[in-house]
């Protein structure tokens, strides 16, 4: 129904009439007739009286295409009568205030801002400028400011600035005006170059005039004023103009005055602009100086602590920010931020780290507070965001690599094949004719067939340089104690390598030292063995406090054993079929590392066991960090509180060790231990300082120690101060490991995650920007958990993760080969000795041929080589519970692994890295270095084992056999779930803007086959973190060096969580040994069916093998579901596992030849599709 509109007027429509309205003006615009200015002014007015009392007329001014806003901007830039130029205001001031942001972009847009500092302009010359038409121009300028991103530019280059602040100057007390005027003087500051040129011309020291002393009348002006003023204050000049009028404790007792009289918390945002200003004048050091001098520390904290409401966070999290940065900055108590330890390296290579460190001049780690450049620290809030990540992921970005020929796998170069020779020592199963074996005449493998004898080991080549022949041979079983059989050649090369040497304070290296003698007493050795003196046996007792346990007779466990009873050990040798804690004693002994060790830690000894409930990621309590991050700063404001005992210092000749039962005791001299020092600062609160890797000042991240003396039911606080790290998994419900000697002889020796109250924030330790290494994170980092310790008496250990130390891998690896399975060919050798003196283990594992005869010890030679490597890097202990996962797997019983053995060599290199593990380190090795960066050119008396795993990888290729897949097992502590890096060409190219010829672009999908094969198969597994692209930085990892120099198309580097995982099975779960050993077996599977799909000729040649794989396949899978075993040593496939139908890869193998109809590559949905568990 089209009623008709009511006519108004002589029968026109009110719809229409403001439009004729508008007509008129914009015809009298094109004829310049504006100055009949008694026209203008009824037509305007008209105007003006229709929009305010009709809301309809209002939208048909703006309505697009209506034309409305270009004739009125129009209209104030034609007219001179002022009557007519305030009608216009008073028009655009009604239209822009309702109807958001639309209406005043649409002003923008046509030019209104330029018409209204033309005309703010031409009116401040006239002398006193209308007061009226100030107000309006301001108040609209004060609409559209914030809508125009060039605002600011403008309003400095027609001289804007000027006429408001004179106008502002001149009406002081003139509040109607004040407020339009200080809002649009608040946008003009948001532009920097503007909020000097005001510092300039003294708006600072107006703003102060207008927001002080407290009133609560006029308080929208305060706000301006003080978000003006919040602005200004970024720039470093006027905050330097602030401080030095003492301005900085005015902010301060305004600041309280508020926080006295509003009582009811109604002003609260003028309270948090105030803040702001703080804030702001803060960012640099003399705002800093002067915050403290002016006690802001205890007046900011009082008034944060007593607000208790919620709605107050706000402002409690800006103080607290304000109190972090002011906090004045600290170094480190310790002498110097080196190692405690130090290693003479056999040559220190100029420019190289450990030359750099030990050139620094003395005192280099003295703190510089020259964070003068507005270094905004991060704002914290309880949300943490993982912004961190992005901007880190988006940093990686630049690191792709896009020189094309650097992702042109290259080979040849490589040492010459004479050279090679030597690893051929490695490879005896490819020369062995299996004569004095005894292999019966089953089937592949089906445990018939006895154990065979381990080959003896090859001799371990001690100076690989190739030119030198081989050292005469040695026994490369573990080594015997120390002095026991004493070769003078052992001696000679402890006393050059592995002297321990105290490093006190300013001391430096002298490179390349011969012996080092001794300090008497003066050693990392509090008892037992001095180890350059006439050598005794090596005594290893079990860690001193747990004599107070009553469970110790007679200083621990003696040489050869016999005296089981001198401690309560959990029969766990049922369930923990490769522990023994006496072997373990055993094999310590022969362990040697850089402090000399004379204890080993409970946990190692007795073993841990999987608990057997899930252990969820912890929610974050909300507050947890600001309330520790108030605790630290009590510290400042009652200093008088804090005792500040030291109660563990391995910087002290000899470490004290207090025992008046107010503190807790400590030690972390055992293998793999971490601890430097210990700060008692309250009664339940200890600071604890970790060690550098030895060489190094830095690195800081694995920690484990032990603890005893504690009360009970009292939580203690415990605080890691020099973390590196800008964000960490702490803050994302990862919790630290403990181990109880209670638990453990009760019958639970287990690790567990515990504590309460976790976070990880900046603190106020840092260290200068050289020692830094010029490195920018100068500030270090607070790990805080809380801990209420259940039993009396107890001694009870914590770690970054879960321990896994060499003297275990060398007692695992000596019950596996007890424990191998029949069938199997398991031969362990040493590949070279570590820096450290220690033996680098190689393992070979594979099936023995079915029988001596030529055809099948050709079928064991002709075994693809699958190439495994570990523990690169020592605080990424979940690396080696994969490997003892994959190990176990693969020298077990199952059929799975039987086929698995039938159809690949494995070369495993479970520790890369030994010394690093023995010695408590978190990434480097001895020589300071993180050995994965050094694959391109590893130094062969500085990198041994890398040199020597490139050696063996280098033989295989020289003797054409390459390994299939080259997989090197590690840790991530700042992503969740388990997954691979690779690499790939195409995929890199992909990411950067490289012109590459297409025909560069071939490449086989064949490297996405193994982690898509994982993500089914392995519910920690997440096939969306994979990548695989080439990064620059990372062209000297194993994972690019044997992808690149070596043509290993599935060369991976495998990450598993610290932390634990948030998709899958075990989503929202903490990852535990179990899952990681899981994982290492799952693998094992993967590569099964990996060999099923590259190995089409199996199908024709060996067609009884493959369909009995698929048949065990199918089989264990049967017995699964009907009984799930319980150890953790053993795989157990997961009941809703997915089921091993026929997933169609084929597409993607690259020599498949049987297929009928290739299919598209599946993509990675298409994966998760078919994953019962997405
Ligand atoms: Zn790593």
């Amino acid at each position: 129904m089209n009623k008709p509109k009511m006519a108004l007027e002589k029968g026109v429509p009110s719809s229409s009439r403001v439009l004729m309205l508008l007509g008129q003006l914009e015809r009298m615009n094109g004829e310049a007739m504006l100055s009949e200015s008694e026209v203008s002014r009824q037509i305007t007015s008209k105007i003006l009286h229709l929009i305010q009392t009709q809301e309809k007329t209002r939208k048909e001014l703006t309505t697009k295409g209506s034309g409305g806003m270009e004739v009125i901007l129009a209209t104030l830039e034609n007219a001179r009568d002022l009557q007519t130029i305030l009608n216009i205001l008073c028009i655009l001031n009604e239209l822009l205030s309702v109807g958001g942001g639309r209406r005043i972009g649409v002003c923008v847009s046509k030019g209104g801002t330029a018409v209204l500092l033309q005309l703010l302009i031409s009116s401040s010359k006239e002398t006193p400028p209308n007061e009226e038409l100030m107000l309006n121009v301001h108040s609209l300028l004060a609409k559209i400011g914030p809508k125009d991103r060039k605002f600011g530019v403008k309003a400095r280059l027609t001289g804007a600035l000027n006429v408001t602040v004179n106008l502002l100057k001149q009406n002081v007390h003139n509040n109607k005006l004040l407020l339009p005027c200080l809002q649009v003087l608040r946008v003009y500051s948001a532009n920097s170059v503007n909020a000097v040129s005001l510092g300039k011309n003294g708006v600072v020291e107006l703003m102060f005039k207008v927001i002080g002393p407290y009133s609560k009348k006029n308080t929208s002006l305060m706000k301006v004023a003080l978000d003006t003023l919040g602005a200004l204050l970024k720039s470093k000049m006027n905050a330097r103009r602030a401080v030095e009028r003492a301005q900085v404790a005015t902010l301060l007792s305004i600041y309280q005055d508020w926080h006295r009289n509003d009582t009811r918390h109604r002003h609260t945002l003028i309270r948090k602009s105030i803040l702001g200003c703080l804030k702001n004048v803060t960012n640099s050091k003399l705002g800093r100086k002067a915050f403290i001098e002016a006690d802001g520390m205890r007046i900011l904290y009082n008034t944060s602590t007593c607000l208790p409401v919620r709605t107050l966070d706000s402002l409690v999290s800006t103080s607290s920010l304000i109190m972090r940065k002011c906090f004045p900055k600290n170094r480190l108590p310790l002498p110097t931020i080196k190692s405690v330890y130090l290693h003479a390296l056999p040559h220190v290579p100029a420019g190289g780290p450990v030359a750099q460190l030990y050139n620094q001049p003395p005192g280099v780690d003295d703190v510089v507070d020259e964070s003068d450049d507005n270094e905004d620290m991060e704002l914290e809030t309880e949300n943490d965001t993982e912004n961190e990540e992005d901007d880190k992921d988006k940093a990686e970005n630049d690191d792709f690599e896009t020189d094309i020929a650097k992702l042109r796998p290259r080979q040849g170069q490589t040492r010459p094949f004479d050279e090679l020779r030597v690893y051929e020592r490695f490879f005896l199963e490819l020369s062995e004719d299996f004569q004095e074996f005894d292999l019966t005449d089953s089937k592949a493998g089906v445990g018939v067939t006895p154990a065979p004898p381990l080959p003896k080991p090859p001799k371990p080549i001690l100076v690989p340089s190739g030119q030198a022949p081989p050292k005469p041979p040695q026994e490369a079983a573990p080594k015997p104690p120390r002095g026991e059989t004493g070769e003078p050649l052992e001696l000679e090369s402890i006393g050059l390598k592995c002297a321990p040497e105290k490093l006190l304070q300013g001391e430096s290296l002298r490179p390349v030292p011969p012996a080092q003698p001794l300090q008497g007493g003066g050693t990392a050795t509090p008892r037992g063995l001095e180890p350059l003196e006439p050598l005794e046996p090596l005594e290893l007792e079990l860690s001193s406090s747990l004599s107070r346990l009553g469970l110790e007779g007679g200083g621990g466990v003696e040489d050869g054993g016999g005296e089981q009873g001198v401690l309560e050990v959990p029969d766990t040798a049922a369930l923990l079929p490769l522990h023994d804690p006496e072997l373990y004693i055993q094999v310590a002994k022969s362990t040697r590392s850089v402090p000399s060790y004379t204890e080993v830690a409970y946990p190692d000894y007795c073993g841990h066991l999987a608990p057997g409930s899930p252990e969820p990621i912890l929610e974050r309590v909300y507050g947890v960090q600001r309330t520790k991050i108030f605790q630290d700063i009590e510290r400042l404001i009652h200093p008088g509180d804090i005792l500040d005992k030291v109660v563990y210092d391995l910087d002290l000749q000899s470490c004290p060790v207090i025992d008046d039962g107010e503190s807790l005791k400590f030690n972390s001299q055992f293998e793999s231990g971490n601890l430097r020092k210990a700060v008692q600062v309250r009664k339940y609160e200890y600071d604890l300082i970790l060690n550098s890797d030895i060489n190094s000042n830095h690195y800081h991240q694995w920690f484990y120690f032990e603890v005893s003396s504690m009360r009970v039911g009292t939580p203690y606080r415990f605080n890691i101060i020099n973390c590196e790290k800008a964000n960490s998994q702490f803050n994302y419900g990862m919790q630290v490991l403990m181990y109880s000697v209670q638990e453990a002889i009760s019958g639970r020796p287990q690790w567990g995650r515990t504590g309460q109250d976790i976070c990880y924030y900046k603190n106020h330790f840092s260290r200068s920007s050289i020692a830094a290494g010029g490195q920018k994170g100068k500030s270090y980092y607070t790990m805080t958990f809380t801990v209420t310790f259940q039993y009396k008496e107890d001694v009870c250990y914590f770690a970054y993760h879960y321990p896994y130390t060499f003297s275990t891998l060398k007692m695992h690896l000596q019950k596996l080969q007890e424990k191998c399975a029949d069938g199997v060919y398991l031969r362990e050798d040493v590949l070279c000795e570590t820096l450290g003196g220690n033996p680098c283990p190689l393992l070979t594992i594979t099936a023995m041929p079915d029988s001596a005869n030529t055809t099948h010890i050709n079928q064991l030679r002709s075994r693809p080589v699958v190439f495994l490597t570990g523990r690169v890097h020592p605080g990424e202990t979940n690396a080696s519970w994969v490997m003892k996962g994959t190990l176990e797997f693969l020298t077990g019983s199952s059929p799975l692994a039987q086929s698995l053995r039938a159809c690949f060599l494995f070369k495993v290199i479970p520790m890369l890295n030994p010394d690093g593990v023995i010695n408590g380190n978190h990434r480097c090795s001895l020589s300071g270095e993180d050995l994965n960066r050094q694959w391109q050119h590893p130094i062969p008396d500085l990198h041994p084992t890398i040199y020597h795993a490139k050696g063996l990888l280098q033989y295989l290729n020289a003797i054409q056999r390459a390994p299939l897949v080259f997989c090197d097992y590690h840790g991530h502590s700042r992503k969740k779930n388990v997954f691979m890096y690779g690499c790939s060409v195409k995929e890199t190219v992909w990411q950067t803007n490289i012109n590459a010829p297409s025909c560069e672009l071939h490449e086989d999908l064949g490297y996405r086959t193994l982690p898509k094969l994982l993500s089914q198969l392995a519910p920690a597994f997440s096939m969306s973190s994979c990548s695989f692209v080439v990064e620059r930085s990372k062209e000297a990892t194993a994972r690019v060096v044997v992808w690149r120099e070596l043509g290993v198309q599935r060369s991976y580097t495998m990450e598993s969580t610290l932390c634990g995982c948030d998709q899958g099975k075990y989503k929202g779960l903490q990852i535990g040994t179990r899952e990681l050993e899981e994982m290492g077996a799952q693998l094992c599977v993967a590569l099964l069916r990996l060999h099923r799909l590259t190995s089409p000729l199996e199908l024709h040649t060996h067609s009884h093998t493959h369909t009995h794989m698929l048949e065990v396949e199918n089989e264990l899978i049967e017995t699964q579901r009907c009984s799930v075993t319980t150890s953790p040593t053993t795989y157990v496939l997961a009941e809703d596992e997915p089921v091993l139908e026929e997933v169609d890869y084929s597409a993607e193998s690259d020599t498949d030849h049987d297929l009928q109809d290739p299919a598209e590559p599946l993509s990675d949905s298409e994966l998760n599709d078919k994953d019962p568990l997405s």
